[in-house]
């Protein structure tokens, strides 16, 4: 067998897991110290990198027709047929470079978008430790190569095909390759050679997910060449580019279709039956409707704000990975957050030491391993403390952490409560990499949130054997029936260890409790039952890990925003509800996993109306919590690293998983995940999503009047037997160079200051509500009013029907123009130099867009494609006056709007 092709169709590759491991090994030339880091480049020259080629995107040819798939865009092609038909060559020539143009805009903004997205989604990728040169190593999963040796543990995402080395209780969820949802046992010896995929028990399969258990495992295949690679082209997905707002926008296009439908052929019959209105006037009317009441740049518009949303949170560390959670994010009513790492800094220190009945105190700061021991304010050596140096050996060696020094500071690798173990052992002059060598491992029960401790079995060079064990005190002290007390093994004294325990952890120190337990020489591993009962208990620690500063501000900033932040923790009960306090969450009361356990559902959704600390929970208590949260009407965001919170994250309306901490399996659950495990990042992405569907809404409001004014001024005419006011050319340009001017302006609109002082918006609120269909009815009339009136008024005057129209276009244009700054808030003023000034592009546009008025109004060529004349200044003074009417008009309806409704505080 080689193993140098890159081919996906290797005829042999499907036998690695009939093969005996010493086989695979041979085959792959690889050892049990796994390669060298040469070696392991050139086969990364040889294989390339390990990852799926990426799904060829639809074509750019397909892509730019597809821009005309749309029901709007139809009728617009209609309007040119109608108006080639009729032999109006500049109309339909119009109408036909506009559709061109929103296409090719259309094109290059999805295009842009799916970039951006693409980009942030790459911003997720995946470490794997591989043991090269016998170290131990984590290395992007990209990097791997055939022959490495890779270690799995619950929760990873499998980064290769590998063959199994080494099993502890593996069990894999392969749904994505078998469609099998229950998770696989796995083993080490050979499979079958005929064995299904789904029976091929000695194979961890790239894309797999552990949900149980560690394994050591040999790379046979990666990139295209494994299973999933071969099959991938389902996976590949390009991200939907969708989202229910986007959905209820593609629903109001179908609704406005029909709507112009009726209305065109509404006017056509009038004009026909009524105003007896020639053939060729009643067709330009009815496709001056159609154009008209199209939002042309709409559908762009919603495109870019959410595009740039995204790219907004990403800078601010929240990674969103499925669109639609941007929308739910703006209406999220609870936060319910872990504690260690997201709300505090997980920087830990051992600050108190319990042994016997003597407490000492530790100093020192961080990782440096400097600092005394005190006990009752004076220095203590450990030499004189036996039962000390005893757990001090207990908690260097029951540990996955290393400390290393670069660069003058010191740095650690690993879990930070057990980093914390290690910088006390150093603190106290013990060495641990001398203790591991005195006392080499040979088995473990890594650390996991459902039982709470960790073990590990050790053999010394004399023959004894030891199991040491740490974990959540009372979880340990239920297992120990003796205490080491003067040398001796002495009962248990329960009350004791309580008292000592409920101290500490009010003062918001973290427990965590030490035992061991003498082993007979033959045993070489253990199981969950060697280590529940008989146990000798060593003392109890209790580490500090301060809140994080920014997470008090940003807890605040989610009370006042109306959002509840809730503290879900595995730690004590006493610990937790000292840390709430310092983070002003709650009210004191705590309520634990035990106890929720007693509730029944309706009971517990009752219960946690009042109780925002939640703590020594499990997984199972966490999906609990999100369902009852969401029995009683909240949109829940809920945070978690672990596999086991999946279920929870996948529940929760915004599964929040953490990016440096959290493990594959939950961030595959999420909706967002956090690039710094930090809560306030959580908070912002909030902020964001608010501020995004506010431009959204404000980009709307803005647009549908335009729209809604320019039909309304045709149909005026037709009803009136005037003449059109405005040609539908004329209409084209204006909501062409508004959509890529002004309109455009706002989804660049910042956050509002306002914005994290407001309720949650209901989720089941529509987009158009009461609120903004007023608005743009109401604005529609001022427009119709403003542009048709002096139509009128000038043609009445004297002015040709050319000089009237230009001013009509002009004074539409206008009143955009004064119209896009009240659109900067839906509610409050604007009437301010925040609310004039704050948004630099909307200046920017408008001086462009007065450059483009005046080349229509008096450029020859523009004269000659649009009918344009030129005009006098007094004209101008008059359509100024007239246009800025509106702004004046909106400012006065907001402040009744804030009169009588609750919108006071609002934007
Ligand atoms: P949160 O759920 O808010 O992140 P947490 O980190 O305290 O809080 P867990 O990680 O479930 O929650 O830890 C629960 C308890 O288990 C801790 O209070 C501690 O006593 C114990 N513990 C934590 N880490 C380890 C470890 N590596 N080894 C042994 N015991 C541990």
């Amino acid at each position: 067998m080689t193993i140098g092709k890159k081919s996906s169709a290797k005829p042999d590759a499907a036998s690695w897991h009939a093969l005996s491991t010493d086989a695979v090994f041979q085959v792959l030339n690889s050892g049990a110290t796994g390669l060298a880091a040469q070696e392991a480049r050139r086969r990364l020259k040889q294989h390339g990198y390990n990852r799926l080629t990426p799904a060829a995107s639809t074509g750019p040819l397909k892509r730019f027709l597809l821009q005309f798939h749309n029901v709007l865009i139809y009728v617009l092609l209609a309007s040119a047929g109608i108006t080639a038909a009729i032999e109006h060559w500049v109309d339909s020539a119009v109408i036909l470079g506009v559709v061109l143009i929103n296409a090719l805009i259309g094109f290059i903004q999805e295009g842009k978008a799916e970039h951006a997205l693409n980009a942030i989604r790459n911003m997720l990728t995946y470490e794997a430790m591989v043991l090269r040169d016998g170290r131990h190593l984590k290395i992007p999963a990209e990097e791997l190569v055939p022959g490495d040796i890779v270690s799995l543990e619950s929760g990873d995402k499998v980064p290769a095909d590998l063959r199994l080395l080494q099993v502890k209780n593996l069990r894999a969820d392969e749904s994505m390759l078998t469609g099998e949802s229950v998770a696989v046992e796995k083993n080490a010896t050979p499979s079958e050679d005929h064995a299904a995929l789904g029976d091929r028990f000695s194979m961890a399969y790239s894309s797999a997910l552990i949900t149980y258990g560690t394994a050591h495992g040999i790379v046979v295949a990666t990139g295209d060449d494994t299973e999933i690679g071969r099959i991938s082209s389902l996976l590949r997905t390009v991200p939907q580019l969708t989202t229910p707002l986007l959905k209820q926008i593609a629903g109001f296009s179908r609704w406005l279709t029909a709507a112009i439908l009726v209305l065109a052929l509404a006017a056509f019959g009038y004009g026909w039956f009524i105003g007896h209105s020639s053939l060729q006037d009643l067709f330009m009317s009815a496709v001056g409707i159609a154009v008209a009441a199209i939002p042309e740049g709409l559908p762009a518009i919603v495109t870019i704000t959410l595009a740039i949303g995204v790219q907004r949170m990403a800078a601010r560390n929240a990674i969103i990975r499925r669109l639609p959670a941007v929308e739910t994010l703006g209406s999220v009513t609870v936060i319910c957050s872990d504690k260690t790492g997201t709300l505090t800094c997980n920087e830990m220190t051992v600050e108190s030491v319990c042994v016997n009945s003597d407490e000492f105190t530790v100093e020192g700061a961080g990782y440096d391993p400097h600092g005394d021991f005190k006990l009752a304010g004076l220095s203590a050596s450990i030499n004189d403390y036996p039962e000390l140096r005893e757990l001090l050996r207990a908690a260097a060696l029951c540990n996955n952490a290393r400390i290393e020094q670069a660069n003058g500071a010191w740095h650690l690798h690993g879990d930070p409560t057990e980093g914390a173990l290690i910088t006390l052992a150093l603190k106290a002059g013990l060495d641990p990499d001398l203790l591991n060598q005195e006392m080499p491992r040979t088995d473990s029960i890594p650390f996991e949130a459902e039982h709470r401790y960790m073990a590990t079995l050790h053999h010394d060079h004399l023959g004894h054997a030891f199991m040491f064990v740490k974990g959540a005190p009372e979880r340990i002290l239920a297992m120990c029936s003796q205490e080491r007390h003067h040398g001796e093994d002495e009962p248990i004294r329960g009350a004791h260890w309580h008292r000592v325990m409920d101290e500490i952890a009010g003062r918001g120190q973290r427990l965590l409790a030490i035992a061991f337990k003498t082993e007979p020489l033959t045993r070489s591993q253990i199981e969950f039952a060697d280590v529940e009962n008989g146990l000798t208990l060593l003392g109890v620690v209790g580490m500090i890990d301060p809140p994080r500063p920014e997470a008090i501000d940003s807890v605040r900033k989610c009370q006042k925003a109306g959002i509840r932040v809730k503290m879900i923790t595995g730690d004590h009960a006493a610990t937790a509800s000292a840390i709430a306090a310092q983070l002003h969450i709650g009210n004191g009361s705590v309520l634990s996993g035990a106890a929720i356990d007693l509730l029944s559902d309706d009971e517990l959704k009752v219960a946690i109306r009042d109780v925002d600390v939640f703590a020594r929970t499990s997984p199972e208590n966490k999906l609990r919590l999100v369902s009852a949260l969401q029995a009683d009407d909240q949109v829940v965001a809920m945070t978690g690293d672990g596999v086991n919170d999946a279920p929870a994250l996948k529940r929760a309306d915004v599964g929040v998983a953490m990016g440096k901490n959290g493990t594959e399996v939950a961030k595959e659950a999420s909706e967002m995940v956090l690039a710094d495990d930090n809560f306030a990042s959580i908070v912002h992405a909030v902020e964001e999503g608010r501020s995004i569907y506010e431009n959204l809404k404000k980009s709307i409001i803005f647009i549908l009047p335009t729209s809604g004014g320019e039909a309304l001024t045709i149909a005026a005419a037709i009803m009136t037997g005037k003449v059109l006011p405005i040609t539908p050319v004329q209409i084209l340009w204006v909501n062409m160079i508004t959509a890529v001017t002004l309109s455009l302006t706002l989804a660049f609109e910042p956050t509002e200051r306002r914005i994290m002082r407001r309720k949650p918006r209901d989720p089941h609120e529509p987009l158009l509500s009461g609120f903004l269909g007023w608005r743009i009815l109401f604005v529609s009339l001022i427009l119709v009013t403003g542009t048709f009136g002096l139509f009128l008024h000038q043609h009445g005057l004297g002015a040709s029907v050319a000089e009237a129209r230009t001013i009509a276009v002009n004074t539409l244009v206008l009143f955009e123009m004064f119209y896009v700054f009240n659109s900067r808030y839906l509610y409050q003023s604007v009437l301010s130099p925040r609310g004039l000034f704050g948004n630099g592009t909307i200046w920017f546009a408008v001086f462009v867009l007065t450059g483009f008025q005046l080349a229509y109004t008096y450029w020859p060529p523009m004269q000659a494609l649009f009918g344009s004349v030129d005009l006098d200044l007094p004209t101008w003074g008059l359509m100024i006056a007239v246009a800025s009417s509106v702004f004046f008009l909106v400012e006065i309806e907001k402040f009744f709007i804030r009169l009588f409704t609750d919108h006071k505080s609002n934007g």
